[in-house]
């Protein structure tokens, strides 16, 4: 499901808009500069629907005959609730890691736990590939799962 758009802040987060912030990437306004904007602005690409961005974005050797249809149906079949990102390294100039969270359902249990590789070639940053990890839990005091923005103690306290 195409997410609807947040008061005055992006789709993955940061308190800007989405037009100075993610959009002006999926708009080729700028390119990324860093692993963690790429990410960002393909959590961005998800919430809006925007398969050719993530196609784009994509490392070309990962790319497969099959992707729009599959991006297609995941953008269909989820609810993007919240992009928690928890940890960005830089391994070299050209290669760095994110590690993120995205909350995507009726419960906290229903998330992706991932840590993305990504590389830059020709001065662009691609994704190249995800390891997936074990659920992650939320502190008290962080911003629900749900997508609201209030502390998880304030809303979804017992799930
Ligand atoms: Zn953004
Ligand atoms: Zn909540």
């Amino acid at each position: 499901m195409v997410k609807s758009m947040l008061n005055g802040q992006c789709y993955c987060g940061i308190s800007l808009p989405y037009s100075e912030c993610c959009g002006s990437l999926i708009g080729g306004v700028q390119v990324a500069q860093q692993p963690e904007q790429l990410m960002r602005s393909r959590y961005s690409a998800f919430c809006t629907g925007n398969i050719d961005y993530l196609v784009a974005t994509l490392h070309p050797e990962m790319r497969r005959q099959d992707d729009r249809e599959v991006l297609q149906n995941t953008i269909a079949n989820t609810h993007w609730n919240r992009l928690k990102v928890i940890a960005t390294s830089l391994q070299s100039p050209v290669k760095g890691e994110v590690e993120f969270v995205v909350f995507y359902g009726s419960t906290a249990q229903e998330q992706m736990h991932e840590l993305s590789r990504f590389v830059k070639e020709n001065g662009r940053w691609y994704y190249l590939d995800g390891e997936m990890f074990n659920h992650h839990s939320l502190g008290r005091n962080e911003l629900c799962w749900c997508g609201e923005n209030k502390k998880l103690k304030h809303c979804h306290r017992t799930s």
